[in-house]
């Protein structure tokens, strides 16, 4: 039986090995942290539950994907429930509004605009709809190994076909003239670290998709997609090994032959490297003749990084789930200013944040019937445009954020109430997860960063090397990146058969 490595437990290290395990190849993962999951990690604090990263499930059909392909139910290793409405949206100090996929209450919200802007609406649906479909057999779905398999006529034809040229907002804007209703359609760029005023018109598809297929909570939070995940992983015979850093990929010739962990050769007849990309070709492959000169470290730090996010994970000894949904969003008052500042250096001066409850539909976040469990996302600039995270900056930051957060409805007493406090910088998604620059999202998905152009999910100039994770193709976020492990695992499958 042929043996595949793993590097990293995040989602897309999970799917590739799930996958992989299936097909009757011996899979191990390697994980440096001391808990599977990556990102999508969970940690508890004086009673308090939290989930590290993602929060938002959006294409439920993918999440549940990798089971069904595995024949196995999904329901019977983790259940979701819609959300609806899935988002409280305040804008301009107190307006309050909502994101709906409910098409009804949408009419309403639109018509109470002007009834062109809900046709503007329709329209943008069905043309976003239409490309999403060209992305999604053409460019999301499929891997490109060699150069022919982009530069073709078809596939050219149907990257046209994308009219990716123009900027996520632009595209908008040729829909719907209310600038606030573009704004609730723009911001979603962010979600994978790009701006919408210079981020590709395609990533318009994520509005789309939350509207189509609808935006769930998975019950117990994020985390227990992770679980379910390792669980299948290891019932189908995987092993995972976690405190456990990698620190090369080691070649014979020019092909992986394994891993060294603390200078001990484990072999292996093909390795995924689900650690983020820039990060690993700076420090996991080592040999600089197996990078020629476009992932040679010069090369590496000059591409362009998504933004990354500050966080605080607060417990209160109060309960505040009567004002405020699950998921909510304050949009700063000036949306441009704010976007244009994650592409500069220096903190945002009026951020915009995102505020998570999971406390309101599931009590087993925290301790007791009288405390919440609150997450607060503010989007940031990636370490290689803003570096100077020391306690008197984190100190400055928090409180301009806290102070912000009171001003929600019901929230006033906040800062009165917390009883347990942890606060994640760029610098920590760096240090604890591997982020190149602390770039949540990993490499920033402009023109030249996307599809054909982003790093590939099998590596072109080694044998029996592959990538699954953000920084590579198709993507950042949880069902892209799931889909970047299956993408991964079919490139390997094609060179080395599970039992030759
Ligand atoms: C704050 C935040 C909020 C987000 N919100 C959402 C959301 O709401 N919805 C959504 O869909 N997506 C969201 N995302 C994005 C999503 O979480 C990521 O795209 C996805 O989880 C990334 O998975 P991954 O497998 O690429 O990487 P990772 O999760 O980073 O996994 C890589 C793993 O490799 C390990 N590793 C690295 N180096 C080594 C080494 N040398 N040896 C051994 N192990 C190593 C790391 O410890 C890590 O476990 C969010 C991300 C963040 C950070």
């Amino acid at each position: 039986m042929k043996k595949v490595i793993i590097v990293g437990s995040g989602i897309g290290g999970l799917s590739a090995a799930i996958y992989l395990q299936n097909a009757g190849y011996q899979v191990e993962i390697y994980e440096k942290n001391d808990q599977i999951g990556g990102k999508m990690g969970r940690f508890e604090k004086e009673g308090f539950k939290f989930d590290v990263g993602p929060t938002i499930v959006m294409m439920p059909h993918i999440y549940q994907q990798v089971f069904h392909d595995t024949g196995v139910n999904p329901d019977d290793y983790f259940t979701m429930s819609r959300l609806e409405p899935f988002m409280d949206v305040f804008v301009n100090d107190h307006d309050k509004t909502y994101l709906t996929s409910d098409l009804t209450k949408l009419a309403s919200q639109y018509e109470s605009v002007s009834p062109s802007e809900f046709s503007g609406f329709l329209s943008y649906l069905n043309d976003i709809y239409k490309r999403y479909l060209v992305a999604k057999d053409h460019f999301i779905q499929r891997s490109f190994r060699k150069p022919l398999d982009f530069w073709n006529p078809k596939t050219l034809y149907n990257a046209l076909k994308l009219k990716t040229f123009g900027s996520s907002y632009g595209s908008l804007k040729k829909h719907l003239k209310n600038e606030d209703l573009v704004k609730l359609m723009a911001f979603q760029t962010l979600y994978i670290g790009v701006s919408p005023y210079n981020g590709p018109s395609i990533y318009n598809i994520i509005p789309m998709i939350e509207l189509i297929y609808g935006v769930w909570f998975i019950d117990g939070g994020m985390y227990q997609y992770a679980r379910a995940l390792e669980k299948r992983f290891t019932e189908l015979g995987g092993k995972i090994h976690l405190n456990t850093h990698v620190d090369q990929v080691t070649f014979n010739g020019k092909t992986a032959s394994g891993i060294k962990i603390a200078g001990k050769q484990i072999p292996a007849d093909g390795v995924i490297v689900n650690a983020d990309f820039p990060y690993a070709m700076n420090h996991l492959i080592q040999d600089s003749t197996l990078k020629k000169r476009k992932y040679q470290q010069e090369k590496i730090d000059k591409l362009e990084y998504g933004t990354s996010c500050f966080l605080l994970y607060l417990g209160t000894d109060k309960r505040y789930d009567s004002n405020l949904n699950l998921h909510n969003l304050k949009m700063a008052n000036d949306f441009t200013k704010n976007i244009k500042e994650l592409e500069q250096s220096g903190l945002p001066t009026d951020p915009s944040y995102y505020l998570y409850m999971p406390s309101k539909l599931d009590r087993n976040f925290t301790p007791n019937d009288k405390s919440e469990s609150i997450y607060i996302l503010v989007p940031v600039p990636n370490l290689k445009l803003y570096d100077n995270w020391n306690d008197s900056t984190i100190a400055q930051f928090r409180e301009q954020i806290l102070n912000k957060v009171s001003e929600l409805p019901g929230m006033a007493d906040l800062q009165s109430h917390i009883v347990s406090e942890t606060i994640y910088t760029p610098d920590d998604f760096k240090n604890k997860f591997n982020a190149a620059n602390g770039a949540t999202f990993g490499l920033k998905p402009t023109l030249l960063q996307s599809n054909y152009f982003r790093p590939h999910n099998k590596y072109p100039y080694a044998e029996h090397l592959y990538f699954a994770g953000s920084s590579v193709h198709p993507g950042a976020g949880v069902p892209i990146v799931i889909t970047s492990g299956q993408l991964a695992a079919n490139e390997l499958k094609k060179d080395i058969e599970p039992n030759d």
